[in-house]
């Protein structure tokens, strides 16, 4: 059993998508233990994208992550992370297969709808970013507050 990051993005929540994509993760047999609408500080969004700070685009993203409310998300399932990255398709819009998320709703890489971690310890590090641990206690995620993920 595994939990998960999943955070619908400023794009996804401005074109109401939340819904249908919560649909597509509920209908494949996750389970969300854990969700909030926020809109993300600076600093937040420099730590989630801190694997991308010398990129070109760094900037970009930061301004975009942060230019609205995301609906951030913690799931819960087996096999979680290997098959939503599956779900979420191909980071670029423009290589990801009809039937995935950013393949039926994207075009743009800069704004691809959705972010998922992509490892159990991104999973732990993201969920530790955008979550208290009052949230992760709640969630399932913490059995108690000395635990770790
Ligand atoms: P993923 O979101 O699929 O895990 P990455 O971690 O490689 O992908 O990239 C993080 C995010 O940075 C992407 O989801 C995308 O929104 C953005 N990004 C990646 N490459 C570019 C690019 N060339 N131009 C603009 N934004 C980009």
């Amino acid at each position: 059993m595994q939990h998960t990051f999943l955070m619908v993005k400023p794009d996804g929540v401005r074109r109401q998508l939340i819904g249908n994509i919560v649909r597509r993760f509920e209908n494949r047999g996750f389970v969300l233990v854990g969700a909030k609408m926020m809109t993300i500080s600076r600093e937040q969004a420099e730590r989630h994208y801190g694997q991308h700070k010398e990129k070109p685009f760094f900037g970009e993203l930061v301004d975009f992550i942060t230019s609205g409310p995301v609906f951030a998300m913690i799931w819960r399932g087996d096999n979680l992370i290997e098959v939503s990255r599956i779900m979420m398709g191909k980071t670029n819009p423009l290589e990801a297969a009809p039937g995935t998320i950013r393949g039926d709703f994207a075009t743009y890489v800069g704004e691809n709808v959705i972010h998922g971690s992509d490892s159990p310890e991104s999973a732990e590090r993201e969920l530790e970013n955008f979550f208290s641990t009052d949230e992760l206690l709640a969630a399932g995620v913490l059995s108690s507050a000395t635990d770790r993920i």
